[in-house]
């Protein structure tokens, strides 16, 4: 299966693609993921991307896409993936269709994941994500500004640099000016289901599950 997932920052999209991506024996492809190992690596891609990053706006379109289509031509890649974070422009939209028709593929589902703005705030306020196993959760009360330790692997605890309020503010910005029009866009193909995203990991789980494979969705 070819699905690509769509939502704001601090939509539980990489949560999701993780859990989804075991259950259906894909890859999730998180080009958030992918930048931010170049950045790490010191690559020229990476130094081109960090700033675009740092601010809060998106990396352009062509490099993006071609950075993903690379992604996409190894092969884990050859029976399905899951796409987190791409595209994320109408513009990325019409560069994964030339990509996917090169590989005689098609999409078969389009997730939209919906969460009221002040949730997304509140959220990304107290997302950590683990330096070891990349593992993101929401900071507890008690460690306060403090990082903590990573409820699965123990690792330490890291708040994304982009996760600051000034930068989240205008990534919010860019997913409603850049982003949302894409959702009209898969709509009117037919690709594009709406997941209610409010509610506990395993609830929004269910509802990601219940619009990908409805037939099995029960038994989870
Ligand atoms: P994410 O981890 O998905 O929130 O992505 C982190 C940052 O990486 C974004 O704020 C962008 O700067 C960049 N990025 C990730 N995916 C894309 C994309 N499809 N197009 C442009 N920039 C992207």
């Amino acid at each position: 299966m070819r699905i690509v997932l769509i939502g704001p920052p601090g939509a539980g999209k990489g949560t999701q693609a993780r859990v989804l991506a075991e259950h259906l024996s894909i890859p999730a492809i998180s080009t958030g993921d992918l930048f931010r190992a170049h950045v790490e690596r010191g690559t020229p891609l990476g130094r081109q991307a960090r700033t675009y990053m740092n601010a809060g706006g998106l990396v352009p379109d062509e490099v993006t896409t071609a950075m993903t289509a690379d992604r996409l031509r190894e092969a884990d890649a050859a029976s399905g993936y899951l796409l987190d974070g791409f595209p994320r422009t109408v513009r990325q939209g019409e560069l994964l269709d030339e990509v996917l028709a090169a590989h005689n593929a098609t999409l078969d589902r389009v997730l939209a994941f919906d969460v009221p703005d002040d949730d997304l705030v509140r959220r990304l306020a107290g997302r950590r994500t683990c330096g070891d196993c990349g593992l993101a959760q929401h900071a507890t009360a008690a460690s306060g500004d403090e990082p903590g330790a990573c409820q699965q692997c123990g690792g330490a605890l890291q708040r994304r640099k982009d996760d600051q309020e000034e930068t989240v503010r205008n990534r919010l910005a860019v997913y409603t000016e850049q982003t949302e029009p894409l959702l009209d866009w898969y709509k009117a193909r037919g690709l594009l289901t709406r997941v209610n995203a409010t509610g506990s990991v395993d609830e929004v789980t269910r509802r990601t599950l219940a619009a990908v494979l409805p037939s099995t969705s029960r038994s989870v």
